[in-house]
């Protein structure tokens, strides 16, 4: 007989994008008429051709493997040198972050990475999560058995939910009870909210006066654009003691079907063993990526690189440029049919309040069937998710335009 990891039964049915899916298919096989209308700004998937620059790195890394001279096999796992210096200087030396090339470790995404890094980290830990939150943190949790069964709502027993609420403009305030690890994720999806650097100073202090580490996600970092909202946890002073930050290409440069990210673990970040003695989280890091993970491709790495270059980083600001404005236009259409909204202004996502008496999936269903707009429902993301939408800007200009169009006639 085989055991299975019973902690996977605890899971809620159905991650929140299968169910979207499901309730869309099936909307479609019963309005084939309707199909072709439907737009789909559900799913945070950029729709944009990758940068120039990007492609023409990729098409000469292909001609590269074709001569013996500069083939490429396995590379580091960690990622490779040039890869690894070029975030070092232009991703983090611009924020005025020191960051060593040798506290980067190049990865196929962030989902993965911010799933795997509990490898590293023991199952006693109190683990705080932000409602709503990205559902991968919360699952992850579940899988290696730091949550108890679920509740009702949806949440789960032994993790520690911190609502971002309209109240708090959905940044989280500190718990009240210690807590081990926290996730936090700036720019917010699904909010679309940003924290100020006295914000997070906060966190920053919370977590070095409780022996806490930052689990800090900044998929999102690009889409930053007022000047003073922090890019990098480290931007904070201390944060180097108490935090991991976790990147991705795919939202800065449209890699979502390329794949690559990055996680930064400073050098004197500490955990504590079972005896209490500190141990440095970098080489648990280190040994487990060398062990579980063989590298991103060497074609990946080089696209990866040539965003920045001065091309690159051109072309990357465009489609951002482009995303930011759709978030505009979107934030505009609902407040103008007199929804409350936030986000969308250095974030790609846009959260809406739902129309009195209608709950989140109730919100869904209307604006598919009403409309053939597809959202995402703030419930799916938490239990303080519940009453609210998200709408991702990760659309054509004039997907959008046609969107901002409906949402009028719905409302009229
Ligand atoms: N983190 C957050 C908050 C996200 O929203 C996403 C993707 O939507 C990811 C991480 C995953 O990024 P990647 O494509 O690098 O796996």
């Amino acid at each position: 007989m085989a055991f299975i990891n019973d902690h996977f039964l605890k899971l809620q049915a159905g991650y929140l994008f299968p169910e979207i899916a499901r309730r869309v298919n099936v909307f479609a096989k019963e309005h084939p008429d309707e199909a072709s209308r439907l737009i789909r700004c559900g799913i945070g998937d950029v729709t944009e051709p990758l940068p120039m620059a990007a492609i023409e790195a990729m098409h000469k890394a292909v001609d590269d493997l074709a001569s013996r001279e500069t083939f490429h096999g396995y590379g580091p796992e960690q990622g490779y040198e040039w890869l690894r210096s070029a975030i070092a200087e232009k991703a983090f030396k611009p924020l005025g972050v020191a960051v060593d090339k040798d506290e980067i470790f190049v990865s196929d995404g962030a989902k993965c990475d911010t799933g795997n890094i509990l490898d590293i980290f023991g199952g006693n830990n109190r683990i705080a999560v932000p409602d709503p939150v990205y559902p991968v943190y919360v699952d992850t949790n579940v899988m290696a058995g730091n949550t108890g069964n679920s509740r009702p709502d949806g949440s789960y027993e032994g993790l520690i939910y911190l609502p971002c609420t309209a109240e708090n403009n959905f940044v989280p305030e500190l718990p009240q009870e210690r807590v081990d690890l926290v996730y936090l994720c700036f720019p917010n999806n699904p909010t679309g909210a940003v924290a100020t650097k006295d914000e997070l100073a906060k966190w920053v202090g919370y977590a070095r006066a409780n022996d806490a580490i930052l689990l800090f996600d900044a998929a999102y970092e690009a889409f930053v654009r007022e000047p003073g909202i922090p890019h990098s946890i480290f931007e904070i002073p201390g944060a180097r003691d108490c935090a991991i930050e976790f990147r991705s290409f795919s939202k800065q440069g449209g890699f979502t079907g390329v794949r690559c990210g990055y996680i930064v673990i400073p050098n004197q970040l500490m955990g504590r063993d079972s005896q209490g003695k500190p141990v440095p989280v970098q080489n648990l890091w280190r040994r487990r990526h060398c062990t579980k993970f063989n590298g991103a491709s060497y074609i990946v790495q080089r696209g990866a690189e040539a965003l920045f270059s001065a091309d690159g980083i051109r072309q990357t600001n465009g489609l951002i440029d482009h995303y930011l404005c759709n978030a505009e236009m979107l934030c505009n259409a609902f407040s103008k049919v007199g929804l409350r909204v936030w986000g969308g202004r250095n974030a790609p996502y846009v959260w809406v309040e739902c129309p009195p008496g209608l709950g989140s999936w109730e919100m869904f269903d209307k604006m598919l069937h009403d409309i053939n707009v597809v959202i995402t429902p703030g419930a799916g993301f938490g239990s303080k998710g519940e009453g609210y939408f998200r709408v991702s800007a990760f659309n054509s200009r004039d997907n959008v335009e046609e969107v901002c169009r409906r949402v009028q006639k719905l409302f009229a």
